[in-house]
């Protein structure tokens, strides 16, 4: 890859970096809720079986390394043990930035004990053991950020290199060990980037698939509410309204209440296109399903038949109040007209009537020929009037 390639692919990776908020802390604090504790149970082990070579060994193999061998691991299970009640603790204040310090103070420790350790092991073999766990279980256990790896590992490696240099007295083994070390360090931090490199993409994916959900979804509830509802209005499609209407009128007859729908044509509707154009008579139809949505209440259900042709369900009304409530939405519409662009255009509508009580039972299409009888009478009287 050329050199303008490799800043571009590091400004993505930076990228895509900011957009992981902070679902690493998250991942991190859970796992070293378990971890951790885990970790210090080992190290209470290791001073467990120390403690016993100690104190029942025979007096001339005691040395002073078991002592501090048995210290370093007793430091490791306190620390690990009280980073456990801790992450334990804040495990759900993962928002917290602190949160992320605490796990980056974690690994630190866990390191420099590692070392601490190694260190002591010097005295007595050339094993470095301790640190290539300390630096593997580091790169695949948590998940950290390229930059805080980087200065976690190599804090961890300088550390590692003076630390040996102190108990390591065969210039030989410190150099080879300084080398392994050296080797252990670039692979927990290339395991430590690859894993986060995978976390990632994995996150980011995931968070893409769950976008892409809820898009498809919010689709789904358009796609339903326009097969549900008419396109101009907003009002209930014919579809609809007669699906709801037929539940309402069993609903009705089982309580045994009754029930009224008005049919409403605008008056000389054609006039209102002919004039000034279909999208005017577009607004008064969108003005009217305001004016109906408004007027009834939330138990009424209210829907565009087609053309200029409305309709309302009155559950639990009877014939009287269904009237009142009709002149109510007659009147409204002849006080208030459309206003369009700069023209303001008068309507009225013809209001036809039909009711069931209880005792009738009456289905959806009877009462529907009702009421479009009685909207024909009240053209036929002069239009502008319920019938
Ligand atoms: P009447 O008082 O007898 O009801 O007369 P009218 O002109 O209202 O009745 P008619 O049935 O002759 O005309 C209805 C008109 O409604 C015809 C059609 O152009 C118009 N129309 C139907 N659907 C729509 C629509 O969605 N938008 C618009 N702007 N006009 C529509
Ligand atoms: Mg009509
Ligand atoms: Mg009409």
């Amino acid at each position: 890859m050329y050199l303008p390639d490799w800043r571009r692919e590091l400004q993505r990776w930076r990228t895509e970096h900011a957009q992981v908020a902070n679902e690493d802390v998250v991942v991190n604090l859970r796992r070293s809720v378990v971890l951790c504790p885990l970790i210090a149970a080992l190290n209470l082990m290791g001073v467990l079986v120390l403690a016993v070579q100690l104190f029942n060994g025979p007096s001339e193999t005691v040395a002073h390394w078991k002592w501090a061998l048995l210290w370093a691991q007793l430091t490791m299970a306190l620390v690990m043990g009280s980073f456990g009640y801790l992450t334990h603790v804040l495990r759900d204040a993962h928002r917290a930035a602190s949160t992320r310090w605490l796990i980056w103070i974690c690994i630190l420790s866990g390191m420099g004990i590692s070392v601490c350790i190694v260190a002591v092991d010097q005295w007595v073999t050339p094993n470095v053991t301790a640190y290539v766990l300390a630096c593997t279980l580091g790169g695949l256990a948590v998940y950290l950020r390229p930059g805080a790896s980087a200065a976690i590992y190599g804090l961890s490696y300088a550390a590692y290199f003076m630390a040996i240099g102190i108990t390591q007295s065969n210039p030989d083994q410190l150099l080879s060990n300084r080398l392994n070390g050296f080797a252990a360090t670039l692979m927990g931090w290339g395991l430590s980037l690859l894993l986060w490199r995978n976390f990632v993409t994995i996150t980011l994916q995931q968070g893409q698939l769950s976008k892409a959900n809820e898009d498809l979804q919010s689709k789904q509830r358009d796609l339903e509410r326009l097969t549900r509802l008419d396109g101009l209005t907003g009002l209930y499609n014919r579809n609809t309204f007669v699906e709801l209407t037929r539940l309402e009128l069993d609903r009705a007859q089982r309580q045994g209440s009754s029930t009224a729908i008005l049919l409403l044509d605008l008056d000389h509707f054609k006039r209102v296109n002919d004039t000034w154009g279909h999208p005017a008579g577009d607004a008064v139809l969108k003005n009217v399903a305001t004016l109906l949505a408004s007027t009834v209440r939330s138990t009424d259900l209210a829907g565009r038949l087609g053309g200029e042709e409305f309709i309302i369900l009155l559950p639990g009304t009877s014939a009287a109040a269904a009237r009142m409530l009709a002149e109510k939405v007659r009147a409204r519409l002849e006080a208030k007209p459309t206003h369009f662009e700069k023209t303001v255009i008068r309507s009225t509508v013809s209001i036809g009537l039909a009711g069931t009580t209880a005792a009738e039972k009456l289905t959806f299409d009877t009462l529907y020929n009702d009421a479009d009888k009685a909207l024909y009478l009240a053209k036929q009287r002069g239009r502008n009037r319920v019938v």
